[in-house]
């Protein structure tokens, strides 16, 4: 079995699970590090994108009213431990799992693999405009955990109406397309006109066709915006399953590089750590897989190593692209 075809195995299952689960009576709680939208009826857990949002607007006003001595501690203390409940999940999640949360389990990562999959099925060449972009595009992923965290803040506040509690869901393509995939169209339709939430409403429609086109010519194309990615990249140094490299196996081949869906280089420049991390890594391994220098690249949960690189399994397995 390769990491590749194991990855597929475990991308689909999670897909099947995050996404049909509630059907089923699974409910894996409301603070998961990956888009599985609460939006899809049968949801089987929670995106803790949406749980973070609610509780930037739950936190705030109440600690500030303690302070001011217009409200109760006992209010203040209940939205804190809301709060903290909720990220002690989210965060011992992304310390287990690190960035393979993205590259094995987020049901809207595959979806975005299976527009890729089309793409090659039709022998479309990946956009080169899009790649030659993508340090400036990546850093918007930064702007929208500010959005994400800011205007709900406001809203909370009384300062911009409810309809920006979900500020980022308002405007999250996964809300109009994974509920899509289960045959739920209702959230495609335009409400009533007027008011901040058609124009969200018409903001997301446009936003979706865009990324749809965006998502079909780049691979992960999506990825490079998600403020889930950016959260996770916070907490990289206390991840526990993640990539690692001995400089001195590597003799350069590229073949990391190259397999890379998300265009990578960190990872095939680092000449002295072994730690190597790249911001928009998705934590599929897929390098590790290609390289063919013996031990050049691991796979580490802690101290053990789960996958090693080797120039046999590389040449007998290159699969010669990341999905
Ligand atoms: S709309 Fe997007 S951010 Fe909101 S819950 Fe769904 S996947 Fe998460
Ligand atoms: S970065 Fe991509 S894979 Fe990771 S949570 Fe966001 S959409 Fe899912
Ligand atoms: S650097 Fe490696 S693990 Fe990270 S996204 Fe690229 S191929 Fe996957």
């Amino acid at each position: 079995m390769t990491i590749s075809r194991l990855r597929l195995i475990v991308q689909h299952l999670s897909f099947v699970i995050l996404t049909f689960g509630g059907n089923f009576k699974i409910s894996l709680g409301s603070s998961l590090p990956c888009l599985s939208c609460p939006f899809i009826g049968s949801c089987g857990g929670g995106c803790y994108l949406m749980a973070l949002q609610r509780s930037m607007a739950w936190l705030w006003p109440p600690i500030v009213q303690a302070l001011v001595g217009t409200g109760s501690w006992t209010q203040a203390w209940n939205s804190t431990t809301y709060f903290l409940g909720g990220l002690a999940v989210f965060v011992g999640l992304v310390i287990l799992l690190g960035k393979s949360w993205c590259g094995w389990l987020c049901p809207f990562g595959v979806v975005q693999d299976w527009l890729s999959r089309i793409r090659r099925l039709f022998k479309i060449r990946e956009s080169e405009i899009l790649l030659n972009n993508k340090q400036r595009i990546s850093m918007l992923k930064y702007v929208l955990l500010f959005y994400l965290l800011f205007l709900p803040s406001l809203s909370g506040f009384g300062l911009l109406p409810r309809d920006f509690v979900l500020a980022f869901c308002n405007i999250c393509v996964a809300k109009l397309i994974m509920p899509m995939v289960t045959g739920d169209l209702n959230h495609w339709i335009l409400g009533a006109s007027g008011g901040a939430r058609y124009i969200y409403a018409v903001i997301l429609l446009l936003l979706t066709g865009s990324m749809s086109i965006g998502m079909f010519f780049k691979d992960r194309f999506f990825c490079l915006f998600c403020p889930m990615l950016a959260i996770i990249d916070l907490l990289r140094p206390f991840h526990i399953l993640r990539l690692a490299k001995d400089p001195s196996a590597c003799r350069g081949c590229g073949n990391c590089r190259r397999n890379c869906s998300m265009d990578n280089q960190t990872i095939y420049l680092e000449r002295v750590k072994k730690r190597v991390y790249d911001p928009d890594c998705l934590g599929c391994f897929t390098c590790s897989e290609g390289c063919a220098s013996d031990d050049s690249l691991s796979v580490r949960f802690g101290p053990l190593t789960l996958f090693s690189s080797s120039r046999r399994y590389s040449s007998r397995n290159l699969t010669g692209g990341g999905l």
